[in-house]
């Protein structure tokens, strides 16, 4: 039996990461990925019939992606990301554009002007918003937990935020960002991601320069084999090999691997099947199937002809819209600029669609592709991608921030790690590496080196603590009672 330091079960972000903090650290590797490709659920390939870098679905990346932007400083792979100048996010409902640009004021305000000069907003609308920011800015984690069991929009109507500002922006962060409709979100998952929106500025929003795994799929294999990894493909881990302690996995295809620690950067729902019996009662591996997929269906579109000169735009969310974010490829990969339009898009949650066939899905895309840009419906599609994704991430459904673990070693030798571990951050690449830099500090401190690698998060900047502080101070000394403001009312309609 081969035998390691540690063995890493699932070569997506949290996996390689956690790899290449551990060779890093001169310790023996070895990597099992079930696929033959490595990258997870941000994979890539080569399109077949273009010669094109095709990633499972299009994505996105924040300059505030400090453990994600750590691995790729390693890696060597920065400069393959290309980054939004001025815009952040590019929102559009027929063919009327609303542009969000990030204002130089401090935080929470650096949205405000976008928001005042957003036509389908009244400001009564926007200004209903304001007691809910200010609740955001102001509520500590155990409050913020707290509100876990509650479906997002129940909260939001406590807060008597007005029915068009929660169509118009939290019905879309909802569905972009948590990935769920706002009827169906945990009211913490979403207060804590919008949180981070307001509380601080200056952050940018980026894109692969390419195939989304070429950011750092070939570049973690180099690092990984040159310091003496063992990297197996289209292996599966079927169990752990667990006495006092895990020592190892049991491969599909019959041998064992011994390893001192086993870290396992797999989805919930496959680290539940390798568990034997005695594992799965322990408490942070009880509730593992209690996690549930939100499924994208991810569409690549080759057009005849260049229909936008924009890199990134979403729909505002309406239901019974299919795609969500759109991103013409021709304007952000190095190279392209001269040619077709070649346009990716996700439909988020797509179980709410029922079954629903590849020319469905295209024809629909591009029929609301043309709502915004008519020069589509025009255009002849020379190529089309649909990929289908079971999983894109854990949905955040209410009560999932108590069910995402704390304790990344729930029993001696198993270390965890992925998307969906407790990092403070929606389920995402960024909480992914997170959870790899945070596995490689476990398994160190055990081999009596700690080291700090995983970068903490600042949730506020100066000026959103300080306001945050000052309404708490309020809250404390019960001006709720004595005021008459929307936001007393509602804070208390939620203890
Ligand atoms: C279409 C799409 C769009 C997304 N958009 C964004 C975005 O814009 N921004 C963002 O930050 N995030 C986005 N995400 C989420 C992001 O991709 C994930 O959060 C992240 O990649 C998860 O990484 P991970 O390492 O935790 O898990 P995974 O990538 O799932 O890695 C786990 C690996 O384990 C392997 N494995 C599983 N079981 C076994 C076994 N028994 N034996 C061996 N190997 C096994 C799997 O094959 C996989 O490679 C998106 C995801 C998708 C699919």
């Amino acid at each position: 039996m081969a035998t390691f330091d540690a063995v890493v079960i699932g070569g997506g972000l949290a996996g390689l990461t956690c790899a290449v903090a551990l060779v890093s650290n001169d310790l023996k590797v070895a990597v099992v990925e079930r696929e033959k490709i490595l990258g997870g659920r941000a994979r890539s390939w080569t399109d077949c019939v273009t010669g094109d870098p095709i990633s499972i679905g299009p994505h996105i990346l924040s300059s505030e992606y400090r453990n994600m932007l750590k691995l790729l400083r390693i890696l060597g792979t920065e400069n393959k990301i290309v980054w939004e100048r001025d815009t952040f996010i590019t929102m559009v409902t027929g063919r009327q554009e609303v542009v969000m640009k990030m204002a130089p004021l401090p935080a929470p305000f650096h949205f405000v002007p976008s928001l005042l000069a957003d036509p389908t907003l009244a400001n009564r609308d926007w200004l209903s918003n304001s007691a809910i920011t200010l609740y955001a800015m102001s509520i500590s984690e155990n409050e913020l937990l707290a509100l876990d069991s509650m479906p997002a929009l129940k909260l939001l109507e406590r807060f008597r935020v007005s029915p068009a500002y929660i169509r118009r922006f939290w019905a879309f962060i909802s569905m972009a960002v948590m990935n769920v409709p706002l009827e169906l979100c945990s009211a913490a998952s979403i207060l804590r991601f919008y949180r981070r929106l307001n509380g601080k500025n200056g952050y940018r929003v980026g894109f692969p320069d390419g195939g989304l795994g070429d950011l750092f799929v070939p570049a973690a294999e180099r690092f990984l084999t040159a310091n003496g990894a063992t990297i197996l493909r289209e292996v599966e881990v079927t169990e752990f090999i667990a006495g006092e302690r895990v020592s190892g996995v049991a491969l599909a295809d019959g041998p064992h691997l011994g390893a001192r620690f086993s870290i396992a950067a797999v989805p919930p729902r496959a680290l539940e099947k390798m568990l034997p019996p005695g594992l799965s009662s322990i408490e942070s591996l009880r509730n593992l199937a209690c996690f549930q997929p939100s499924p994208y269906i991810s569409v690549y579109l080759w057009f005849d002809r260049k229909l936008s000169d924009l890199r990134f735009w979403s729909r505002l969310y309406e239901a019974g819209d299919w795609n969500v974010d759109f991103y013409d490829l021709s304007n952000i990969c190095s190279g392209w600029k001269r040619r077709p339009s070649v346009i990716a898009s996700n439909i988020i949650y797509s179980s709410r669609l029922g079954k629903v066939s590849d020319r469905e899905v295209v024809a629909r895309t591009v029929l609301e592709l043309s709502e915004f840009l008519p020069e589509a419906a025009k255009s002849t599609v020379r190529h089309a991608v649909v990929n289908r994704i079971p999983m894109a991430i854990p949905a955040p459904l209410p009560g999932w921030e108590h069910l995402r673990p704390r304790n990344i070693m729930p029993f001696r030798g198993l270390v965890l790690a992925g998307d969906w571990m407790q990092t403070g951050l929606p389920a995402s690449m960024e909480s992914a590496c997170m959870a790899g830099w945070r596995a490689a500090e476990c398994v160190l401190a055990e081999y009596g080196r700690p080291q700090h690698l995983a970068e903490r998060h600042q949730e506020l900047n100066w000026s959103a603590a300080l306001l945050g502080g000052g309404v708490r101070v309020l809250r404390k000394m019960g001006t709720r009672h004595r005021t008459r403001t929307s936001f007393s009312r509602s804070a208390m309609a939620c203890k």
